[in-house]
Order: structure tokens, then sequence, then C-alpha cells
């Protein structure tokens, strides 16, 4: 059998970037290090360039992939011992029932169209989940991981380390991939937090979606319309801070205060990407 799919042109609806550099495939399989027992999930395995060193190393993954040919090539490379295979939008699978016989491990050279509601999908089964290792265009991982005072700090870093603590690994450059995309990539892992602060998911995006929407306004002018200053001051947030410098937590303290005061604050007219 061939290691890759000769003929199949990578389609770009599917975010279809392959890995072709076996040092940078190694590098990432064993940040992974996946070991025999553990249920390990892949999403987008493609032409198998990971799946492979994933599946040596521990026997057997669990798949999800949306393109039906690469699908279709999959299932005659490996044996069902070796690969389960779903064939589905990793967006739309059933993500509880893909856990529900234990904790698993998440992985995947992510297509990079659908990556933040890829991560904010997963975010619903953080408690389910060991680990969480992907490769994203290096701009998104700056800013998963971003802290306070950094300008690549905003909403996708509040949203996802209120879920997960999040270490970026390393680059790895455009000429990896075929097609090689225009951007660099980097490997991140995250691992899911035991027991994260309670709060409401809908509440707390907006309430961070509002204050991050004019960066450079004083959060006393970005809430002017919904909240007092002593709202902020209570919940440890200075009025003339910008959003910027606020950590999580005080972002879901004002989340919980927003809910509390049954205040509805409107989702400002924009997609966290
Ligand atoms: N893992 C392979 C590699 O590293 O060479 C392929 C990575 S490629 C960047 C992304 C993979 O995700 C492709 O195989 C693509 O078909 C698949 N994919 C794209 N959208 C998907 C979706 N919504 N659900 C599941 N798989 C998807």
């Amino acid at each position: 059998m061939s290691d890759t799919l000769h003929g199949h042109k990578a389609r770009k609806r599917f975010g279809q970037n392959f890995l072709n550099d076996d040092y940078w495939i190694e590098k990432i399989a064993s940040s992974i290090d996946p070991q025999p027992g553990e249920r390990v999930i892949e999403i987008g395995p493609g032409q198998a360039a990971l799946s492979r060193k994933l599946i040596a190393r521990c026997g057997h993954i669990t798949c999800v992939e949306i393109d039906r040919d690469l699908v279709h090539w999959l299932k005659k490379q490996f044996s069902s011992e070796q690969m389960t295979l779903i064939e589905a939008d990793a967006l739309k699978v059933d993500w509880q029932e893909i856990c529900s016989a234990g904790k698993v491990r998440v992985t995947g050279n992510l297509p990079y169209n659908i990556s933040s509601p890829l991560l904010f999908t997963l975010s619903q089964i953080s408690d389910k989940v060991i680990d969480q290792h992907f490769m994203l265009q290096k701009e998104v991982v700056d800013r998963m991981c971003a802290e306070p005072g950094n300008k690549a700090y905003g909403r996708l870093s509040v949203m996802l380390q209120w879920k997960y603590r999040m270490f970026k690994l390393f680059d790895v450059p455009p000429e990896a991939f075929t097609p090689a995309p225009k951007v660099i990539s980097s490997v991140v892992r995250m691992l899911p937090i035991d027991q994260p602060l309670e709060a409401n998911e809908h509440v707390l995006e907006r309430v961070v979606a509002t204050g991050f929407a004019m960066r450079r306004k004083t959060l006393r002018n970005c809430f002017a319309r919904w909240l007092q200053m002593e709202d902020l001051e209570a919940c440890g947030i200075s009025p003339d801070a910008r959003a910027e410098v606020i950590p999580v937590n005080n972002w879901i303290q004002l989340a919980n205060r927003v809910q509390a005061l049954n205040i509805e604050i409107p989702m400002p007219g924009q997609k966290i990407l």
C-alpha cells in the first residue's frame, strides 16, 4: 500500500495541508507520546502522516474524518484493530458518545478554517478529556496562550483559559506541509482544568466580547450602558483599565455578577475568530 493517496487533490474547503516531513511528524507524535490502552482520538487523519506514528506507539486510535475519499483510502490502509474510523464532521459528531467509554486524549493537525468553532465544541467535554494536542496557525496559538497585558490576549484567550491550561510547544514551518500554507503553524498542548470556576458560558461570552469589542476603550466606557462602576470594582476590575489587562478570574466574577443582577448584555456583532 502506498504511504500517500496518489492523485488526491488537497481540498481547500476541508483545510487540507498534509504533513510531509518526517522530522516534524515524529516531533509531534513524540510530544503526544500515546501509550497502549489510552483512548486517542485524532481529528482529520488525512493521509495518516500522524496516525501511523500514533498507532505505532499505542496500537489503536479513533479518527474523525470528513472527506469520504480519504475515509475510503484509510479503511484500506488500517485494520479495525488499528483504527476506528468515524466518517463525520468533527463539529457535529457526538463527542459525548465518543467519550462514553472513558477519558480521551484528543489530537490533530486541525483544518484551520474551523479551528475556533472546533475548540469551543471540544470545550463542552473538557471534563472527559485528559489532554489535547493540536497544530494550528501560530497566530491562533499565540492568542490561545496569551496572558493579560499581551497584545494577543483577547476573547479566545479568556474563553479557553477558563477551561484549560495552555502550553505552546513549538512552531512548524510551511514547508513541512503539502500544499504549504501561507502561515507558520504551532503545536499547542491543552490540559483541562479539574474544576473550572462556575460561570454561565453564554453570559461570559457576551461580557468578554463586550469588553474586548473596543480594545482601546476603558471598561467603564465599554460597560457604561449596563453596569455601575461599583459592579466592576466589586469584581476586582478597575473601571479605568482596558480589557487586555484583566485576568480570566476577574472576567468570570464579572459574568457571575451580570447574571446575578439579571442584566442582558447583547453580543456585539462579531464572531470569535
Ligand atoms: N492529519 C493530516 C496531516 O497532518 O497530514 C491531515 C491534516 S489536514 C490540515 C486537516 C484534515 O482534517 C484533513 O484530512 C481534512 O479532510 C480533515 N477535516 C476537515 N474538516 C473536517 C471536519 N469538519 N471534520 C473532520 N475532519 C475534517
